[in-house]
């Protein structure tokens, strides 16, 4: 099987993926945002021949209240600090009656308008935004991913998939997802500074590091070959599409040229590599974010041809390792 592959993956979560750390107030303009960046995301992957994973939390598939409460698992978890869990503290008071009174919590019309374009993968990014690496047990994990899949059902949605939130999973979490007929997750890039991390362990050091890491090659190009264990194959991420802001802008030039080069890393050696952001991080600036995207879907089109690279979900990827072996 040809691994020379082009993966995006979206973690695309609205209000649930940032509740803890950000307002409607704080960070409303990108979360709206969304609304215009999943249709300008859809014309330009048509355009490009790019065949994307949207990893999606479970609670976006609801189209009311009503419907988002009938899939709330009864095993909820018990993090250790409350403010992770959508559940505590009175949090799903504030959640709107639908997605017309409440678009930071809501996300059904969209979803739908990616399904419209079946290249494209909805894979999972757990039920409730569940934080592996903070406390909660297995068991309630297993239970919000039971969510996830029965509600995604609901819309004929099959999920292989799955992106795990803040990136946090342990050996236990991989196996739960194996066992519930999950085939693909992203891994963290290999280097020191992308390790799994709860939030507490996440040092400004190491933010630093990573930020430096988009403009310059600190920890290498992250390319990378499938692995399969067990019937789940890990397709790493290669790189954060780390968004437009104005004071940054005058290094886009580097971020591009970081990007490009280990997509040429990645094609000369017939291996894959992955970017990976969420849709809010467009949501902002979107011009300039959708420019930028579309300089490195230019140079994919250029593997494309150069060196056979391809445009493939993690969906894929993971059917054909299993049925070829890697
Ligand atoms: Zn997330």
């Amino acid at each position: 099987m040809n691994q020379n592959v082009f993966v995006i993956s979206l973690d695309f979560e609205l209000l649930w993926g940032v509740r803890d750390k950000r307002t409607r107030e704080s960070y409303g303009a990108n979360l709206l945002g969304v609304r215009q960046v999943i249709p300008r995301l859809l014309e330009l992957f048509d355009r490009y021949g790019v065949n994307a994973t949207f990893a999606t939390v479970g609670f976006l598939f609801a189209k009311n209240k009503e419907e988002l409460l009938e899939f709330v698992p009864t095993d909820l978890p018990r993090y250790s600090a409350d403010r992770y869990s959508p559940y505590a503290n009175g949090y799903m008071d504030t959640v709107g009656a639908n997605e017309e009174e409440d678009p930071y919590h809501y996300g059904s019309s969209l979803i739908d308008r990616i399904l419209e374009h079946p290249g494209h993968e909805v894979a999972t990014h757990t039920f409730s935004h569940f934080y592996c690496l903070e406390g909660a047990s297995i068991a309630s994990f297993e239970a919000d991913l039971a969510a996830a899949q029965k509600i995604a059902g609901r819309k004929g949605v099959e999920l292989k998939s799955i992106v795990f939130p803040r990136n946090q999973y342990s050996q236990a979490h991989i196996d739960s997802c194996r066992k519930a007929g999950i085939i693909a997750f992203r891994a963290n890039e290999q280097s020191a500074v992308y390790t799994p991390r709860n939030n507490e362990d996440q040092s400004k050091v190491i933010r630093a590091a990573r930020f430096l890491d988009t403009y310059a090659n600190l920890t290498g190009h992250h390319s990378f070959v499938p692995v399969e264990t067990d019937g789940i194959v890990n397709i790493p991420a290669s790189r954060f599409l780390r968004p437009h802001t104005e004071r940054f802008s005058p290094f886009d030039g580097r971020k591009l040229a970081r990007i490009r080069g280990s997509m040429l890393h990645a094609a000369k050696r017939k291996q894959g590599f992955h970017l990976w952001w969420h849709p809010h991080n467009f949501g902002i600036h979107i011009d300039e974010n959708i420019r930028f995207l579309e300089e490195i879907l230019q140079f994919y089109r250029h593997l494309h041809q150069e060196f056979g690279m391809q445009s493939k979900t993690m969906r894929t990827i993971a059917e054909e390792t299993l049925a070829h072996g890697v």
